[in-house]
């Protein structure tokens, strides 16, 4: 199944707003705006320097088209080029992930959030949650005194021999 036929992408193509907690675009190393497969939002960060992110307004884009010649345009930022046969293999799993991730947190945040109210100028009730980070496992064996273990690391070089 193609990404674009996926159940996220399709509610993501649906929406009238950008979806909410949208995070702004990435810059590849030549400083072009990285816009993915199928996107039809503007997610240009109109803050000015040092201020909080806000994301530009611009409501959704019939065609991914579009949307890269508006941000070349509107925002006169260069955008990355997409490269022929993209829309296929790892870069469709990519897009597949990139709108379930999407939804879930658009879903996840609720109709009630608001990041750029103009009345009040305080973050959204919700704060998306960053995953867990992984805790790295010391390699050398310690003692419970934090001491390294020595007999224990020669223990596991022996194994194999
Ligand atoms: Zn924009």
């Amino acid at each position: 199944m193609s990404w674009k036929d996926s159940a996220a992408y399709k509610a993501y193509s649906a929406l009238g707003e950008r979806p909410r907690g949208l995070e702004p675009w990435g810059v590849n190393n030549a400083g072009e705006v990285v816009i993915g497969l199928g996107e039809l939002f503007c997610r240009c960060n109109i803050a000015d320097e040092g201020e909080e992110v806000e994301l530009c307004r611009k409501s959704r884009f019939s065609h991914t088209g579009n949307l890269r010649s508006y941000v070349k345009t509107a925002h006169k930022m260069q955008v990355a080029e997409v490269r022929k046969g993209t829309s296929s293999g790892s870069k469709g799993i990519e897009a597949k992930k990139f709108y379930k991730a999407i939804i879930k947190k658009h879903d996840a945040l609720g109709a009630d959030y608001n990041p750029n109210s103009e009345i009040e100028q305080t973050p959204g009730p919700v704060t998306p949650s960053k995953p867990p980070k992984k805790i790295h496992r010391p390699l050398v064996p310690r003692k419970k005194d934090r001491t390294v273990n020595k007999s224990q690391m020669r223990k596991t070089a022996s194994i194999g021999k």
